[in-house]
């Protein structure tokens, strides 16, 4: 295809804007962390949209979805969204970059690009389907890039913009939650101390909820830190009880899935409008094994079998998913650079840690998020 070039003057050096490869951690296959691959010849990214800029990655940050993408996650669904009419032969989604955050500086600008220009610092989260950010270059569309916060470093800006727009499109889009419906609500959080939990809690907290809390007795400081008004320990002994015991709420956030549907749900004022929101869902899983179409049917039955259940007796069920967002990161920053949230960094590792990096996913008991310092 021919690529779209923007016609402004180059700022940056000839070298790079003229190569035609890069560093990148690629993976040829499904597996372990033993499929990942460092080479410095992976395909530089061409701007094949007038839309879309190429980002230099200066940071990426790390989510539980890079480890299942590594083992096939999702494939079914993504090689179709990324090959809608089966033009390519299998195996085409190899060689195959995973990092969902980036933190970075425009390069290049398709030539219908007004809102950001060369060396512009912008943060993004990129779509499943896209290249990853583990490599030194990234296209992207625009309506999926925003302005990076000035108050954050690269590496602290890569830490936000998955679990940020992900945690905006369960609260926000399916939840119904603005800043000017929250005060005073009560929201349970399940699963507080990982990515999205931390970046949950501070949003909502900005927003005047009051958030309860799950997560282990050793995070219990760490979301308090963060805005927790009451903390549920889940190691404790069955986390339903202690919640039963509590007020109802007006919605949950659950980003722990496995049993909780069973009882969650109760948790909720009936007849007010309260609302469920997993971002456990079956969809990929679904999808993997039976193939797009059932797949689909599948999970379509499985989700309005589970709504209509809810419905009855007066609660909202409603699964969330992640939705790449440029404008919901406009107001992220806002909120970033104004005070009201912080990057959480678990962990930093260098462009030759990525391996280290994934295990760190990979072992679970996230504290916030794990990044990797690219440039
Ligand atoms: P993380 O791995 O960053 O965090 C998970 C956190 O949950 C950890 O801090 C873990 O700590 C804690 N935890 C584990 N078990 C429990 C439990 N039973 N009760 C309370 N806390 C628990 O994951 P993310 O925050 O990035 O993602 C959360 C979930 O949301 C994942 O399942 C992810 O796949 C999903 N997700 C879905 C998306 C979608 O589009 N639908 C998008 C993004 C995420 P510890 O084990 O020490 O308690």
């Amino acid at each position: 295809s021919v690529p779209w070039r923007g016609s402004q003057k180059r700022l940056f050096s000839s070298t790079e804007t003229c190569r035609t490869v890069m560093p990148a951690w690629v993976i040829d296959k499904y597996g372990g962390n033993d499929v990942l691959r460092f080479t410095k010849n992976a395909s530089f990214p061409i701007i094949n949209y007038p839309n879309e800029v190429i980002v230099k990655v200066s940071a990426a940050g790390l989510n539980p979805l890079d480890v299942s993408m590594r083992g096939g996650y999702g494939a079914a669904t993504l090689t179709m969204k990324r090959d809608p009419l089966n033009i390519k032969q299998s195996g085409s989604e190899f060689p195959l970059i995973l990092g969902r955050d980036v933190s970075g500086v425009i390069m290049e600008c398709g030539l219908d690009v007004k809102y950001f220009r060369e060396r512009d610092e912008v943060w993004a989260a990129i779509p499943p389907w896209k290249q990853g950010s583990l490599s030194e270059f990234v296209v992207l569309s625009a309506n999926e890039v925003s302005l990076k916060p000035q108050s954050l470093s690269h590496t602290e800006a890569a830490s936000i913009p998955y679990v940020a727009t992900t945690a905006w499109s369960a609260l926000v889009n399916t939840g119904g939650l603005s800043k000017d419906n929250c005060a005073k609500k009560r929201i349970l959080i399940l699963g507080g101390s990982g990515g999205v939990g931390t970046f949950a809690i501070q949003m909502l907290k900005a927003w005047g909820a009051h958030l309860t809390v799950t997560c282990s007795q050793n995070a219990e400081r760490f979301v308090r830190g963060l805005g927790a008004d009451h903390v549920v320990d889940y190691t404790a002994g069955p986390v339903e009880e202690p919640l039963r015991a509590l007020e109802k709420f007006d919605l949950i956030l659950d980003n722990v899935g496995g049993d909780t549907e069973r009882w969650a749900l109760n948790l909720l004022k009936p007849w007010s409008g309260a609302k469920y929101v997993t971002l456990v869902t079956p969809f990929l899983q679904n999808t993997d094994m039976l193939g797009i179409a059932d797949g689909m049917l599948q999970t379509a039955a499985t989700m309005a079998t589970k709504a209509v259940k809810h419905l009855v007796r007066g609660v909202h069920y409603r699964w969330g998913f992640f939705a790449p967002s440029g404008p919901a990161l406009d107001e992220i920053r806002a909120m970033v650079d104004a005070g009201q949230i912080r990057a959480v960094l678990d962990e930093t590792f260098s462009f030759s840690q990525v391996p280290q990096a994934l295990e760190k996913v990979e072992k679970g008991h996230a504290r916030g998020k794990t990044v990797v310092q690219i440039s």
